[in-house]
């Protein structure tokens, strides 16, 4: 069979997934560990903290409230006393407060910990937002959120992504493979609870095993569904096998693999009638609406070069990387780099003292060999940037116009596009740092397009009071 690009340009990194095979193993800090639990985890408003130092908690207990419309409750991962309340730099160069707690090690949960009642539409996304639940793979944007469409982009089709397509993490595949009936009965509760008659699981052709697991646990959640519709719902669920293709788990990507529609510029999944999930968030709301226990951990892949104990970890979001390295076996030597997230698209942390967060999917420990960058050359102007883009810009235009700090220039290759992805900087022969580049031209038409916004506005207020 013919090779179809599933979209424009790519990549292949190396996938450096040695850590397939690794059975989750389950973490928990010693007793007097202290955690470190920011109330900005997810995209939007940071939630307000509920407890005061000196407070003994429980694990589930809530410890953020999401008393704005877009932002996440935060619960206690550990039962133990709060020590602190402090102004934390995070890993996305914002401030938010943090709850710190040194655990108990006695695990004891909160008694308002308790299967949800979840009888409609409403009551589900009530749930679903006092769980606490941003998006596991990456993007921490809210599900409640993402569960409540405009009333006119109501989605037919239910997108889940098990692409996982960043070299090195396997914790969605852990998942596939170790909780198929629990993402099963998720998308099940999905399915019934938002009335979207399809669903479609897009899953790269290089995790055969994990395609298999799941379409076995569809087809016995279906032989095992009473509700007609949702059975007919889940007999028709389709395994979308996709190109091993770097990005092909974002979401526009993903998305048009899937369906065939294509998201607008600017434009987010409901644009074109359809609810993008993570397999690791749907598993989540499994458990959740049998337990009531809220998002108080997560799986990641712990790898990179100087891990000493790669693998796949159930871990207390709040646990302290540093902690995770040390409980894990430490590092060989020195890292040069600790990314959380992928090498493509992760984050570089400055520090190991920097706790894990609910999207965070992954940390990789680097030696200089593996992750320094590389000095610049001058372009040589190949476009092998150009034909990478899966988003059909122009990365080095982008680049050349940040340089120059000119937002007139930058305006017309729509940096905004951009969806970070990395491939133009991975396929550079001269090691431009590209994505950084857009990152900063990003920020310069950001904000010139705000300054422009707040001077048109007071031109206006000023004709409207001129007699
Ligand atoms: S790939 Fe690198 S060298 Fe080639 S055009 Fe793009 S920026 Fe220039
Ligand atoms: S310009 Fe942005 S979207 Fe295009 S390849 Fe580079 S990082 Fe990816």
């Amino acid at each position: 069979m013919a090779f179809r690009r599933p979209f424009p340009g790519g990549a292949h990194p190396d996938p450096q997934k040695r850590t397939l095979d690794a059975a989750t193993l389950r973490l928990d800090p010693p007793a007097a560990a202290r955690l470190l639990v920011p109330m900005a985890m997810h995209l939007g408003a940071p939630a307000r903290p509920l407890v005061a130092k000196g407070a003994r908690v429980l694990v589930g207990q809530p410890i953020g409230a999401a008393d704005r419309p877009m932002s996440a409750w935060v619960h206690s991962p550990v039962s133990g006393t709060v020590t602190a309340i402090r102004r934390i730099l995070q890993s996305s160069g914002a401030f938010a407060d943090a709850v710190e707690i040194a655990s108990d090690g006695l695990g004891e949960v909160d008694p308002s910990v308790r299967p949800p009642d979840v009888v409609d539409r409403a009551s589900f996304v009530a749930a679903i937002a006092a769980s606490g639940l941003v998006g596991l793979g990456g993007a921490s944007f809210p599900t409640h959120i993402k569960l409540s469409p405009p009333p006119d982009k109501a989605p037919d089709c239910l997108v889940i992504n098990a692409a996982e397509c960043e070299p090195y993490i396997t914790s969605d595949y852990r998942a596939c493979l170790e909780e198929p009936d629990a993402i099963a009965d998720g998308i099940l509760q999905v399915l019934r609870y938002m009335d979207i008659p399809r669903a479609v699981i897009g899953i790269e052709d290089n995790k055969p095993r994990a395609a298999a697991a799941l379409a076995n646990a569809l087809k016995a959640a279906a032989a095992r569904e009473a509700d007609s519709a949702c059975r007919a719902a889940a007999e028709a669920a389709e395994i979308r096998i996709l190109p091993t293709l770097y990005p092909q788990g974002a979401e526009k990507m993903l998305v048009h693999a899937c369906t065939g529609r294509t998201i607008p510029t600017g434009g987010l999944p409901h644009d074109v009638r359809v609810m993008v999930l993570n397999v690791s968030t749907v598993g989540f709301i499994s458990h959740y609406l049998a337990t009531g226990m809220p998002l108080v951990r997560r799986r990641l892949t712990l790898d990179g070069d100087l891990a000493v104990g790669p693998g796949n970890y159930d871990v207390p979001v709040g646990l302290m990387i540093a902690d995770l390295l040390a409980l894990t076996g430490g590092t060989r030597g020195e890292p040069e780099k600790i990314l959380m997230g992928g090498p493509m698209m992760g984050v570089a942390l400055d520090r190991p003292d920097t706790p894990v967060i609910k999207a965070n999917n992954a940390i990789l420990v680097l030696s200089g060999a593996v992750a320094a960058l590389p000095a610049e050359t001058a372009c040589i102007r190949c476009a092998r940037c150009v034909q990478a883009c899966p988003m059909r810009l122009l990365p080095t235009a982008i680049d050349a116009a940040a340089r120059l700090e000119d937002a007139d220039l930058l305006e017309p290759t729509n940096p905004l596009d951009c969806i970070e992805c990395g491939c133009c900087s991975y396929v550079c022969p001269a090691k431009r740092h590209l994505v950084q580049s857009i990152r900063l031209g990003k920020t310069i038409l950001r904000t010139a397009q705000a300054r422009k916004k707040a001077e048109d506005g007071r031109r206006r207020a000023a004709k409207e009071v001129r007699p």
